[in-house]
């Protein structure tokens, strides 16, 4: 628990007030513009643009503003000079840090005409973006760029799992989104593919080598890869609907709430689905190599 305050722009200040909006109160502060709560963080702005974060792990939902680029993208030394204007592959997964739900990557193919389109849509890094947010932008990305996606399911997650690493794993999918997207797009040649980078440039090699079709040439990784190309912020948009969409439809399917990540609350959620079922009917909703499946053994056991 703790407090952290930082000083927002007004520009951001908007943008954090939209962000939180569907977790306001409403609470009146006094010069307050406005007041939420989101995960167990109380977070109050003030017209001056002084925002108070407050609650467990409340700097790194601060950081999140604070660190936050302006929406133009950064430069970096690992890409070619100018590369945010560039026509650009960029592919992202999610899910990946989730104990219940699929893994999704997805690619998407945008060009210098897109990019003007994608920044009114608002398309921008998917951690600036609420779920509804998120919700909403998805299908209209859709309908603008080329893309392709591929959907893990845990259980099928949980069959590879042993044999493919989550790097190992991860790399398949990407190559393969990659791969049918430039099927999709032939003849047109991106000037590059940027991999929101999960591993080591050589790692991503070596998994390569075992992949039917690899897609060597041209390719970049760098984190936070949102930040240098639309592409890849308009991918991790696609990914993060579709993770929250089957989420929510396993929910509803096991008439139990399955949260994201892989807090105290999944050991929780999946404590309910071994009484009801066994580990055998946990592994349709959850990735049963994390730590939780032991502890929610533990708990379904008391
Ligand atoms: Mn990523």
């Amino acid at each position: 628990m703790g407090t952290t305050v930082i000083k927002l722009t007004k520009q951001k200040l908007k943008e954090a007030a939209q962000y939180y909006q569907p977790y306001t109160t409403s609470r009146k502060i006094p010069y307050a513009s406005f007041f939420a709560k989101k995960d167990g963080i109380t977070i109050t702005a003030y017209n001056s643009g002084k925002v108070m974060f407050q609650g467990p792990n409340e700097e790194q939902e601060a950081l999140l503003w604070e660190k936050a680029q302006p929406a133009k993208t950064k430069k970096s030394a690992g890409l070619p000079s100018n590369f945010a204007q560039k026509n650009i592959i960029g592919s992202d997964e999610v899910g990946n840090g989730s104990y219940f739900g699929p893994l999704v990557v997805c690619a998407v193919y945008a060009d210098k005409a897109h990019l003007d389109p994608l920044k009114k849509l608002g398309v921008k890094d998917s951690k600036m973006l609420n779920d509804s947010q998120i919700l909403k932008l998805a299908p209209k990305i859709k309908g603008l760029v080329p893309y392709q996606k591929l959907v893990v399911t845990p259980q099928k997650y949980n069959q590879i799992q042993p044999q493919y690493n989550a790097v190992r794993m991860k790399v398949a999918l990407h190559n393969q989104c990659i791969q049918r997207l430039l099927e999709e797009i032939n003849p047109t040649k991106p000037e590059g593919i940027l991999i929101d980078q999960f591993a080591q440039e050589s790692t991503y090699r070596k998994y390569l080598k075992d992949e039917k079709n690899p897609v060597t040439q041209n390719l970049y990784f760098i984190t936070k890869g949102e930040q240098y190309h639309l592409a890849v912020a308009a991918a991790s948009i696609i990914c993060r609907a579709e993770f929250l969409n089957s989420l929510k439809q396993q929910s509803q399917e096991i008439g139990i709430e399955l949260p994201s990540g892989a807090g105290a609350q999944s050991d929780k959620q999946a404590a309910k689905i071994i009484k009801k079922g066994g580990v055998e009917l946990l592994a349709h909703y959850a990735k049963l190599h994390f730590k939780n499946t032991e502890k929610a053994k533990k708990i379904a056991e008391r």
